[in-house]
């Protein structure tokens, strides 16, 4: 899981301006009108040297003159309960206001670890104002400028410390777990599917975990048993909300929010619509979940529209050759998320291709198969000198990682470190599985 970073305070504080400082990309919007109604916003950004997901809170913390502030609670509440950790900004221009002081004390209530930011402090006088900000009883205030990027350094490394430790790299026993859920996540351009195909998974009685709260755009984790019984869990960062939601906000995936989703997952259902076969954007995504370096399987979906059925499958095999070399021989299940057929096909081979994720290979055949590679095909010249390859480890699965070690071996051209992906997926059976290939340059 990413770690949740929420921007909250009231309005026009500069909220949106911070998160988009924080991004490195101008996402939210801003606007100087208080109470214009906003979406929340969130993106996968690179913090003090790790990936968060930030949320700018703007619009939740507005009171539109009919909502009655209950339900605004609600939704902030709801921001809040997901967040690790909390940018609280005030304005130290406008000075503090009754509106700061009751979100400083809601927020203490809460307990949540809390970063108070005065912001708009550029210039001396900003300095001073900021002084006040003490009374809020949430520590020592962090001056900045959203605006003008001051303090920006600081505030990297104060969330580097206020956030909770890097998970350390999973172990075997938490890999061999079987009652840990399986983790799925389901993307795809908008309109292959993925709501309808989600429908289905669940069927109807199926339980949907999570709170039901009326406006607020909390994370809902979706799990289920699969036919085997075993717990799959959905991953979607997007928000997943009250169940007539999760349609709405799988069709809304953003790329930040795909890549986010793929992040947190261990296998990835790239949904494709089968009667428009699969497009730019489709690839894009299959590039992203083999970037994560995900298991992926495909679904074909529409089936049922499609009426030159081999035609359709051959176009797509040819373009995931062409265009996806990792992804060689990926699991491919047609199926119909409308009708429902086809649909029992698709959590075998997500269970199978997780199996193949996280299979490990045997030193013994690890070596035997690094030789016959290296016989069948010697390691090419580079600058006139060979690459001499000595031995190749498995130090990881998840997905499978092999370090090949070798003098030189850290000048491998690219098309040899394809051709011992290629063979090893070939040699190990491993199909559609993204494989990591590192060297290691010895004496
Ligand atoms: P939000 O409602 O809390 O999301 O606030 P916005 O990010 O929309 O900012 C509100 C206004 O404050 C905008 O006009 C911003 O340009 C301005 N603003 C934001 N940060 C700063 C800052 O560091 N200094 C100054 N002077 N203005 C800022
Ligand atoms: P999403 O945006 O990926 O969540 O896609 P939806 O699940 O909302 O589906 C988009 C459209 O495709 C809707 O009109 C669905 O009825 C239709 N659709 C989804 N699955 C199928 C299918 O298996 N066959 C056919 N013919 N249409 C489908």
């Amino acid at each position: 899981m990413l770690p949740r970073i929420a921007v909250m305070g009231r309005p026009n504080v500069g909220k949106s301006t911070l998160f988009n400082r924080l991004a490195g990309r101008r996402i939210a919007i801003v606007d100087d009108t208080p109470g214009v109604t906003r979406d929340r916003k969130e993106t996968v950004a690179r913090i003090a040297g790790r990936d968060v997901l930030l949320i700018d809170t703007a619009g939740l913390e507005e009171a539109a003159p009919d909502t009655i502030p209950g339900r605004m609670r609600a939704s902030s509440e709801a921001a809040l309960k997901a967040a690790d950790l909390v940018l609280f900004v005030v304005d130290v221009r406008a000075g503090l206001t009754p509106a700061d002081r009751s979100f400083a004390q809601w927020l203490r209530r809460h307990g949540k670890p809390v970063l108070l930011l005065a912001n708009k402090a550029e210039g001396r006088e900003g300095a001073a104002r900021a002084l006040e900000a003490y009374e809020l009883g949430l520590g020592s205030p962090l001056l900045v400028s959203a605006e003008h990027g001051d303090g920006m350094g600081e505030l990297h490394d104060e969330i580097r410390e206020a956030l909770p430790p890097e998970p350390p790299e999973e172990d075997e026993e938490d890999e061999a777990d079987e009652n840990r859920p399986l983790r799925l996540a389901i993307v795809g351009r908008p309109n292959a599917g993925k709501s309808t195909l989600l429908n289905a998974l669940l069927g109807e009685e199926r339980m949907i975990t999570g709170p039901e709260p009326g406006l607020t755009r909390d994370s809902v984790a979706v799990q289920w048993n699969d036919e085997t019984g075993k717990p799959v869990r959905l991953v979607d960062t997007a928000g997943l909300r009250r169940r007539a939601r999760i349609t709405q906000a799988l069709e809304q995936m953003s790329t930040a929010a795909t890549i986010a989703a793929l992040k947190e997952c261990e296998v990835a259902v790239l949904v494709i619509d089968a009667v428009q076969g699969m497009d730019e954007q489709d690839l894009r995504i299959a590039r992203l979940a083999e970037r994560e370096g995900r298991g992926v399987v495909i679904a074909f979906n529409k089936w049922d529209a499609v009426e030159e059925r081999n035609a359709a499958r051959r176009r797509l095999e040819d373009v995931l050759t062409a265009s996806l070399a990792q992804l060689k021989g990926v699991f491919i299940v047609p199926l119909s998320a409308a009708t429902g057929r086809g649909v029992e096909n698709l959590m075998p081979a997500v269970r199978e291709a997780y199996a193949l994720w996280n299979r490990r290979i045997p030193t013994g055949a690890l070596n035997r198969w690094f030789e016959h590679a290296l016989e069948r095909h010697a390691p090419p010249l580079v600058n006139g000198k060979r690459l001499k390859l000595r031995y190749a480890t498995m130090p990881k699965a998840r997905p499978p990682t092999l370090v090949v070690f070798g003098t030189r071996a850290e000048q491998m051209p690219e098309d040899y470190r394809r051709y011992l992906t290629n063979s090893f997926r070939d040699a190990f059976d491993m199909p559609g599985v993204p494989i990591r290939l590192n060297t290691r340059g010895t004496e």
